[in-house]
């Protein structure tokens, strides 16, 4: 493979510090990326100012950096991109594409999260409205590189969904769809919590005419009941003091098996015994909190 047959990026969100499960996401990005010689890029998804976490950018990309990441090029920052939204956005809007919902929360609370329609047919303007995309009535579906088949109903279980919310802000949807294609994404590594967001960017995929990138998502931690990692349970930010013993879980974690003689690597050997040894097929498909901190 040549370079610019993969590229691959990791887009953390600065609502808090890095901890465990945004290493594993991160580190499989990138060794997946460095193993078929291809790009990986940073890309700060700082969309929603209201909670963003002041400094977490900077500490984000300073705990990157000293677990021994290097990314290709500048990082690029969402806050920037909103020119290429909005042009979008305005697009799906005159096509009748997207429309505007008032609803408020609590009218919407019966409903679970899954938008009915209400405002389909309303012809509300822009202006103090969100906007929703109409979805069709069909099922989307891919096969992820480690959780293989999935599916799902865009109707029946998403429903018509909010690409720009009412106090403007532009839903992650709609974003990492538009800067996944502007920056030449292949492959997108993630955590398996956005799984069940892909056939909505397979579809604005679709409608916009991009193309559809690979996809493998990380297993997430779970409880060993099965259960979504608890707020108590979830790890502090990462400590730069513990590079070596975080970088050796994460990568065992994904199924990579270092051995003894890298338990005083530097952050950067374990990065490239991770680059010569990557093997994506022993990603497990699912972690529980015992299996992630055996080590
Ligand atoms: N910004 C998202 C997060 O931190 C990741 C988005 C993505 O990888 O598509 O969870
Ligand atoms: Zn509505």
């Amino acid at each position: 493979m040549t370079a610019s047959s993969y590229i691959g990026r990791f887009a953390p969100t600065p609502s808090g510090h890095l901890h465990f499960g945004s290493l594993v996401a991160a580190l499989a990005s990138y060794l997946d990326a460095r193993a078929n010689n291809g790009l990986w890029l940073m890309r700060m998804e700082d969309l929603d100012p209201p909670r963003e976490e002041p400094g977490a950018q900077a500490a984000i990309l300073d705990a990157l950096e000293r677990y021994g990441f290097e990314w290709d090029g500048e990082r690029v920052r969402q806050s920037e991109r909103h020119e290429a939204y909005a042009e979008v956005l305005n697009r799906l809007f005159n096509q009748g594409l997207a429309y505007a919902c008032t609803c408020s929360r609590k009218q919407l609370e019966p409903y679970h999260g899954i938008y009915p329609g209400l405002c389909r047919n309303a012809g509300h303007g822009q202006v103090d409205a969100a906007i929703r995309l109409r979805v069709p009535e069909l099922e989307y579906h891919f096969t992820d590189r480690v959780q293989g088949q999935f599916r799902q109903h865009l109707g029946r279980d998403v429903g018509d969904f909010v690409i720009q919310r009412r106090d403007g802000l532009y839903a992650y949807q709609l974003a990492v769809v538009l800067d996944d294609a502007w920056q030449g994404v292949t492959d997108i590594v993630r955590g398996a919590d956005l799984l069940d967001s892909t056939p909505r960017q397979l579809y604005l995929q679709e409608l916009l005419g991009l193309p559809q990138p690979r996809y493998l998502h990380v297993p997430l931690i779970t409880q060993p009941d099965g259960n979504k990692l608890g707020k108590s349970y979830r790890s502090p930010p990462l400590d730069s003091d513990q590079a070596t013993p975080l970088l050796l879980r994460a990568l065992r974690a994904l199924g990579q098996q270092p051995g003894d003689e890298l338990h005083h690597a530097s952050p950067r050997e374990l990065l490239d015994w991770g680059i010569r040894h990557w093997d994506a097929r022993q990603i497990p498909r699912v972690l529980t909190l015992d299996e992630a901190q055996l080590h």
